[in-house]
């Protein structure tokens, strides 16, 4: 599943592209009215970059290339001319040089962009800090958390891309479970410190997984759920979370409610 640290290391890979031309190509008819190609015709590739679950893709005449592959979108990165699993024909975006060919499949968002529009975006616009970003404040982070809903969850909290971008429902679990707090916790069971101390710790953990270079996620509890904690071998719970419903897994064990022990929630 496409999280901040998939989309990083999607941005490091396309990286040579940058300072050249590409070869630009929108095989779907249903994407001619970008008119894409002829937009970017000649210009010059000056910048790739994450910006939580959004790519952006920059050109020197300032137009930018927007993408987000929400739950099936995937890039596919390689040689020029390689065999794919997908026919090129059915490719959202193909951007290519002589050496490299990137190419988007089933992409969920793709949209040229003026910089006026991407200041004005509605959902870049809303970002909290990018969790990869070497300088994250987790304090500005757990400012804006303080800014959400009463009941949200810290499960909640993390997912909030206005918060912080870049955690996707498995990075999610995996966070929560390390700092040993039950996904159920209402944020407003934490004191400021604690909330900074989750948000700087999800940083921490998907900063050390882009720097491994490691192609899987160091997963411990997602997706096992009925069998062993890691830990203590209590049976990992799952259970649907939140407006969409996505899939939370944790030990009831190593991650106690907080809910009820809380003098703020008394
Ligand atoms: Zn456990």
């Amino acid at each position: 599943m496409p999280e901040g640290d998939t989309l990083e290391l999607i941005a490091r890979r396309l990286q040579p592209l940058v300072g050249g031309v590409p070869h630009i190509e929108t095989p779907l008819a249903r994407h001619a009215p970008l008119r894409l190609a002829e937009q970017l015709a000649g210009q010059t590739l000056t910048a790739i970059e994450a910006r939580g679950k959004h790519l952006l893709i920059r050109f020197d005449s300032g137009l930018i290339i927007h993408t987000h592959l929400r739950m099936s979108g995937r890039w596919d990165i390689g040689a020029p001319g390689r065999p794919t699993r997908r026919s090129r024909t059915t490719a959202w975006l193909i951007l290519k040089d002589d050496d490299l060919e990137a190419i988007l499949v089933n992409g969920a968002v793709l949209e040229l962009l003026t910089p006026a529009q991407l200041s004005l975006h509605p959902s870049l616009r809303l970002l909290g800090p990018d969790v990869l970003a070497p300088d994250f404040d987790a304090t500005a982070a757990a400012a804006r958390a303080r800014r959400g809903a009463p009941e949200q969850t810290v499960a909640d909290v993390l997912l909030d891309q206005r918060v912080l971008a870049g955690v996707g429902n498995v990075w999610k679990s995996e966070i929560l479970f390390d700092c040993q707090l039950d996904p159920r916790t209402p944020a407003a069971a934490l004191d400021d410190a604690e909330l900074s101390a989750l948000l700087q710790r999800a940083s921490e953990l998907m900063q050390a997984h882009v720097a491994s270079g490691a192609t899987q996620r160091p997963v411990r509890i997602y997706g096992r759920g009925g069998r062993d904690c890691p830990v203590c071998g209590t049976d990992i719970r799952a259970r649907a979370q939140g407006d969409e419903g996505r899939r939370t897994f944790w030990c009831p064990t190593c991650q106690p409610s907080r809910a009820a022990a809380s003098p703020k929630n008394a």
